[in-house]
C-alpha cells in the first residue's frame, strides 16, 4: 500500500544517541538544549530572524492569534486544511471566507477588501501547497486597513520568494512539523517573526506566561516542544537536502508522466521549486474519481486536498464558489523521498486511457 505521504525516518542510531543525551541531562522539556539547538539551526537553515518551536502547527496558529491580539473577524482562505479555520473558531474569532484564485489556489488578493468591515482585525492567508501568496499585495491591503497578517505556511518549509524565505512575510508565519510534512519533529510546529517584541511575547505565551520564579506575565498556554521531538527534528534536518532533492526529482518525473493530460497549479514566478505536495487539477470531478479509484485498485492512495472547501465545513454553505469548484477537482498524488517507481508507471498507463 502506498499512501499519499510517508513519514521520513532518519538513522535510528543517530536518534538513539540523542535519546542517550536526554537521559544523561534528565531534562525532557521546557526549552531544553535540543530544542534550543533546533531553533538556531532551523532559523539559519530557513533564513529567518526568530523561530520558536511549539508543540504543533495548530498551536503555532493559536498562539500567533493571541500574541497579535486578534479579535472579531479574520479574513481567511477556505481552500486549506481544517486547522486554518478551526484554530480561529477555537480562539473565538469569526472566520470570513474570501475566495481563491482558480490557478494559484491561493487567496485572491483583489477580493480581500470586499470582506473588510470595522470588525476585521487580520488576514490569515495560506501558501497553498507551498505556493507563495501575493505577499506584497496582501501587505499593502493590511497596511491600508491596519490589519495583522498571519501566514499559515505549513506547506512552505524551505520555500523562497524573490530569493528570500517566504516565511519573512507577514507579522507572523507558522509552520507545522507534523510527521506527514516535509520536515518533521513527530508532532510540532514553529512561529516565525522578525519582531523582537512579538518573539518575546510568544516565548512567554507558550509556557503559561511564566517569566521567572513566582512571576507570571499575562495569559499563556502550554505549547512547548519537548526534547524527543527536537531530537527527531535535528536528525531529519541533517537529511533535509537529500529529502528535498529526492522529492524534487519525483515532482519532475510526475510532471513528465502527466504532461498536458492534467492541469498543474500555477506557481508564483518568484518562487523556488515546490516539492511539498503533488497536486493536479482534473477537468471534472468524475475524471478525478475515476483515476483515484483506479489507483486504489493498485494499492495507491492519492488524496483529495482540500475537500470539501472549508466554507462548507464550517459555515454549512457554499460561500466561495471558486474554492468549491477547485476542491472538487484537485487531487494530490503520493509524494515522499523514496517514491516507488511503480506509482509513475501505473499513473502513466491510467492517464493514457483518460
Ligand atoms: C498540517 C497543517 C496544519 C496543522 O498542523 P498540525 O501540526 O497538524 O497541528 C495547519 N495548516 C495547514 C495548511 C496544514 O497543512
Amino acid at each position: 500500500m502506498i499512501q499519499v505521504t510517508k513519514t521520513y525516518l532518519p538513522n535510528k542510531d543517530k536518534y538513539k544517541a540523542y535519546v542517550d543525551r536526554i537521559f544523561e541531562s534528565g531534562q525532557l522539556t521546557n526549552a531544553g538544549s535540543l530544542v534550543q539547538e533546533l531553533e538556531l539551526r532551523l532559523a539559519e537553515h530557513l533564513g529567518v530572524k526568530h523561530l520558536i518551536c511549539v508543540a504543533s502547527g495548530s498551536l503555532a496558529l493559536q498562539v500567533a492569534y493571541k500574541a497579535l491580539g486578534l479579535e472579531g473577524e479574520v479574513i481567511t482562505s477556505p481552500f486549506s486544511f481544517a486547522a486554518t479555520t478551526s484554530t480561529l473558531l477555537w480562539e473565538g474569532l469569526t472566520p470570513k471566507f474570501c475566495d481563491i484564485n482558480p490557478q494559484t489556489f491561493n487567496l485572491a488578493p483583489e477580493l480581500i477588501e470586499s470582506h473588510i468591515t470595522d470588525k476585521t482585525s487580520a488576514i490569515v492567508p495560506v501558501h497553498v501547497f507551498g505556493n507563495p501568496c501575493d505577499v506584497e499585495q496582501i501587505q499593502a491591503i493590511a497596511d491600508k486597513h491596519k490589519l495583522k497578517v498571519i501566514y499559515d505556511a505549513a506547506h512552505a518549509f524551505g520555500v523562497t520568494y524573490k530569493d528570500r524565505s517566504v516565511l519573512q512575510h507577514g507579522d507572523i508565519s507558522t509552520l507545522s512539523f507534523h510527521s506527514t510534512k516535509i520536515f518533521h519533529t513527530i508532532e510540532g510546529g514553529a512561529i516565525i517573526t522578525s519582531s523582537n517584541e512579538v518573539a518575546a511575547k510568544v516565548r512567554l505565551m507558550i509556557n503559561f506566561g511564566i517569566s521567572g520564579p513566582n512571576k507570571t506575565e499575562g495569559l499563556g498556554i502550554n505549547a512547548k516542544m519537548n526534547e524527543f521531538e527536537a531530537a527527531m527534528g535535528l536528525c531529519v534536518l541533517d537529511d533535509i537536502a537529500k529529502i528535498s532533492q529526492n522529492r524534487s526529482n519525483h515532482v519532475a518525473e510526475y510532471t513528465e508522466v502527466i504532461g498536458d493530460k492534467l492541469t498543474f497549479q500555477k506557481t508564483n514566478a518568484f518562487s523556488s521549486k515546490l516539492f511539498s505536495y503533488m497536486p493536479v487539477l482534473f477537468d471534472t470531478e468524475a475524471e478525478l474519481l475515476q483515476v483515484k479509484e483506479a489507483l486504489e485498485v493498485e494499492g495507491i492512495f492519492a488524496r483529495r486536498y482540500f475537500y470539501p472547501s472549508l466554507d462548507v465545513v464550517y459555515s454549512k454553505g457554499v460561500l466561495c464558489p471558486v474554492s468549491n469548484a477547485i476542491s472538487q477537482r484537485v487531487l494530490c498524488f503520493p509524494l515522499m523521498a523514496d517514491l516507488p517507481k511503480i506509482v509513475l508507471e501505473i499513473l502513466g498507463k491510467l492517464l493514457q486511457k483518460v
